[in-house]
C-alpha cells in the first residue's frame, strides 16, 4: 500500500460498538490512516436504515482512543457538524446528496466557520460540475482550508453501465483541472455498488493520479445494515489495497524524462496542424454561410451531415480510431458550424 496516498476506509454505517471497534483495529493493522463510519445516513426511501446517531461518536472517539486512527463522518446539517466536532471527528465529508442542495451545504459551511480539519466534498449526484463547485466555495468562503473533493459517480438511468452511479470520469478529471489546487479521492465502493469491480474501478482512479481512495469495509458485508452489495471484509480490503499500483505521477518521472518530452513535442505539433486545420475549416464553413444566405438555403442539410460522418467513419475505422471518439469531435464541429453560419445569417 502507497503511504503517501490517502485511503479513508471503514463500514457504510456504524452499526454497533463491536462492529466499529473490530474494523478500527483491523485497519489499524494494516496502516490505514483513517476509519470512516456513517453516523447519520440520509438514505433515499424512509424506512431504511437512517444510522444509530450520536451514540455512534462515542463509538468512533473510543476506536480513535485504542487504535490511534483518525475518524471521519458524513455530516448533513449544522447540528450534525457540531456535534461530529464536539466529539472529536478528525475528518468530515459532505455526501453526494447534501452536496447538491446550496442551502443545506450553506448552513454546513457556516457552521464550519474557521474550521481547520478536512472538509471531503463528494460529487453532487447530478452530473452538474458548477454545483460541485459551488459546494466548495460556500466552505472555502467560510474560511475551511482543507477542502477535498471525493469522486462518487454520478446517478441516472445508465444501468447499462453495470455501475450502481455511472463515473463519468471526464467530468471528475474536468473538476481537478478547474481546482487543481484541492485533492480529489475516489470512491469505488459507491461508484460500483458491488464488490467485483472496485479493484477495477480503484485502478483506474491510481491511474488518473488520484490523491487516494474512500472505500467500505465491513466485518461481516452480507449483514451489513446499509450498502451491503458494496462493502468487503477488512482482509479483502487489505488484498485490494496491495493489488492497487500506483504510478508516479508528473514529476517524479526519471528514466523516461527525454523520450517523454520528445513524444510531447510531436504531440503539441500535431495538436497545432489539428487546430490549424480545424480553423481553416472554419472559415470554408463560414464561407458556405455566405452563398447559403444569398441563396436563402437553411443551414442544416440534413442530407450532407449524413454524408459527411458516414465517410469520417469509414475513414476513421480503417485509421483505427475509436467511433465515440471521432463522433463527438465531429458533433463539436457541427455544432461549432452551425454557429458560425448562423451568425452569418443574422
Ligand atoms: C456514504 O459514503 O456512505 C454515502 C452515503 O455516500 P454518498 O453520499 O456518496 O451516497
Ligand atoms: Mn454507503
Amino acid at each position: 500500500m502507497s503511504k503517501e496516498k490517502i485511503i479513508i476506509a471503514g463500514p457504510c454505517s456504524a452499526e454497533s460498538r463491536e462492529q466499529v471497534l473490530s474494523v478500527a483495529t483491523a485497519l489499524g493493522r494494516m496502516g490505514v490512516g483513517t476509519m470512516r463510519a456513517g453516523v447519520w445516513k440520509p438514505r433515499t426511501k424512509p424506512g431504511s436504515f437512517e444510522g444509530v446517531g450520536d451514540i455512534a461518536l462515542e463509538w468512533l472517539a473510543e476506536a480513535k482512543r485504542l487504535t490511534g486512527l483518525r475518524i471521519a463522518t458524513e455530516v448533513a446539517t449544522a447540528a450534525h457538524a457540531e456535534k461530529a466536532i464536539g466529539a472529536g471527528v478528525d475528518v468530515l465529508w459532505i455526501g453526494a446528496r447534501t452536496a447538491s442542495n446550496p442551502f443545506s451545504v450553506q448552513e454546513i459551511a457556516e457552521a464550519l466557520r474557521g474550521h481547520k480539519g478536512p472538509v471531503w466534498v463528494k460529487n453532487p449526484t447530478s452530473a452538474d460540475i458548477e454545483l460541485w463547485v459551488g459546494a466548495v466555495e460556500r466552505l472555502a468562503n467560510c474560511g475551511v482550508e482543507q477542502i477535498g473533493l471525493v469522486h462518487r459517480g454520478f446517478s441516472g438511468y445508465d444501468s447499462a453501465s453495470g455501475y450502481r452511479n455511472t463515473p463519468l470520469w471526464q467530468l471528475a478529471l474536468e473538476m481537478k483541472r478547474r481546482m487543481p489546487h484541492l485533492p480529489m479521492i475516489c470512491d469505488p465502493s459507491h461508484i460500483c455498488g458491488n464488490r467485483t469491480a472496485l479493484l477495477e474501478v480503484a485502478q483506474r482512479a491510481a491511474d488518473l493520479d488520484y490523491a487516494g481512495l474512500m472505500i467500505e469495509c465491513h466485518p461481516s458485508p452480507e449483514e451489513a445494515l446499509s450498502d451491503a452489495d458494496q462493502q468487503i471484509t477488512p482482509h479483502a480490503l487489505e488484498q485490494l489495497l496491495g493489488q492497487i499500483i500506483w504510478r508516479k505521477a508528473e514529476g517524479e518521472a526519471t528514466g523516461c524524462k527525454e523520450e517523454l518530452e520528445q513524444l510531447r513535442a510531436t504531440i503539441d505539433r500535431l495538436d497545432e496542424e489539428i487546430f490549424t486545420l480545424l480553423a481553416k475549416r472554419m472559415d470554408i464553413s463560414e464561407e458556405i454561410g455566405r452563398l447559403k444566405l444569398r441563396d436563402n438555403l437553411t443551414i442544416l442539410q440534413s442530407g450532407r451531415w449524413q454524408e459527411v460522418v458516414e465517410r469520417v467513419l469509414e475513414r476513421t475505422d480503417s485509421l483505427g480510431l475509436g467511433r465515440g471518439c471521432v463522433e463527438q469531435i465531429l458533433e463539436a464541429i457541427h455544432i461549432e458550424s452551425i454557429e458560425r453560419q448562423n451568425k452569418i445569417m443574422h
